[in-house]
């Protein structure tokens, strides 16, 4: 593939400048840790000669140390987010190569149900259309996680698997290649997704995820179409929600079929009838009732299982829209707004806890958990619950105290 070789012109496969020499306790603790990880990867049935190859040779890579210790100190707003995933450029080469790979795209999204607009906004998403899918060998990003990580459980098995990877593969173990993280090739696959759902689409004996465009779509398609993709069906719609609206019927939890919203005055926000009024959704507000909001289905969903964010999930939905001329999203987000400090959220996080509404572990970050208990605080202090953290909600629970 042509990007791909222009990609190893800046990144060679074995970034040789970030094998600095680490620290000498580091040195002799890792030695250790691969003399009893190589037992366990026996005891897994991994040949002897293949772990000789792959685990040796390894160092500890301390960017990937580093990579894992950072945490930003302000949340990205989601129209941020979506700014960058879904920029014009973005869109247009997008476009470009939905043609480009029409006949294969089209067959694939026979095959396994999955809309051919989806598969490319995941690309997108996942490696900027196959030009950046990381330069690291994910053995050594995995092994040194595995050492010294905060996931070091998740590590060691995604390592495993990448052993199996290359037993059943015939893989080089410097053919791995992908992010800090361990998400290899065009569609930043773990190594266990990998072997649950890649596909030798062209049939090579090979299930290429990192040159080969017909087993990255395919594996993306066979992803999906394995976490339950219900085939043909959208992912969702911008809805306007009207005025006297019951807030208690906004969580994820409460799924109602489109006429049902529709008997409640929710409707689309381009004035167009629901087309598959039978089928189930639940709300989805990610910036608070003045911003956009969704209503959305059991696939939108499926696309949180390739990457557990409302935020990605929406970035694929809007730019798999995009890409087939539809309509971007018509209300706008809440701009002038300030993003929350990760110490914000933390407060927020602990008065909620405080008031008896579970937000989830307490990071600083909005999950899911944490959007539901404002939600119910706010239907407690009798306000719109629309589950929306930002300063105008922590001046409030300040006031509270
Ligand atoms: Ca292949």
């Amino acid at each position: 593939m042509l990007l791909l070789s222009t990609f190893y012109a800046c990144f060679p496969p074995f970034a040789l400048a970030d094998t600095q020499s680490t620290a000498l306790e580091d040195d002799i603790g890792f030695s250790q840790w691969k003399e009893s990880f190589k037992q366990q990867a026996l005891d897994y049935g991994i040949r002897p000669a293949v772990i000789r190859q792959a685990i040796e040779p390894l160092s500890i890579d301390l960017k990937v140390l580093k990579f894992d210790s950072t945490q930003p100190e302000f949340t990205r707003s989601i129209w941020q987010y979506l700014d960058n995933a879904i920029s014009p450029k973005r869109i247009k080469l997008g476009q470009a190569l939905l043609q480009k790979h029409a006949d294969l795209l089209n067959r694939i999204e026979v095959q396994y149900g999955v809309q051919k607009e989806i598969i490319v906004a995941i690309w997108a998403m996942e490696s900027d259309f196959g030009r950046n899918y990381g330069h690291k060998n994910v053995l050594r990003s995995l092994a040194t996680l595995a050492y010294h990580g905060k996931r070091a459980e998740f590590a060691q098995k995604e390592l495993l698997a990448a052993l199996e990877i290359l037993q059943r593969q015939r893989f080089k173990p410097e053919s791995l290649i992908g992010s800090w993280a361990g998400a290899m090739g065009q569609p930043q696959f773990t190594p266990t997704s990998y072997l649950k759902h890649a596909v030798d689409y062209d049939r090579d004996g090979k299930k290429d995820i990192w040159t080969s465009l017909p087993d990255v779509f395919a594996s993306i398609a066979n992803f999906l179409s394995e976490s339950g993709w219900r085939k043909g069906q959208s992912w969702g719609v911008e809805v306007n929600i009207g005025k006297d609206f019951d807030w208690r019927l906004n969580s994820s939890a409460y799924q109602l079929r489109f006429i049902q919203w529709k008997n409640l005055g929710v409707n689309s926000i381009n004035g167009k009838p629901f087309k598959a009024i039978q089928r189930q959704a639940s709300l989805f507000i990610p910036a608070g009732r003045f911003g956009p909001v969704f209503l959305v289905t059991h696939n939108f969903d499926v696309i949180k299982a390739y990457n557990n964010s409302s935020s990605y999930a929406l970035a694929v939905a809007q730019l798999s829209r995009l890409l087939v001329g539809g309509e971007g999203i018509q209300r706008a987000w809440p701009r002038d707004e300030k993003a929350l400090t990760r110490d914000q959220i933390i407060e927020i996080q602990q008065a909620m806890l405080k008031a008896g509404h579970n937000p989830g572990k307490i990071d600083g970050k909005i999950g899911a958990n944490t959007r539901e208990a404002i939600r119910t605080w706010q239907l407690e202090q009798g306000l719109p619950g629309d589950g929306y953290a930002n300063l105008g909600l922590l001046e409030r629970i300040r006031k509270k105290k």
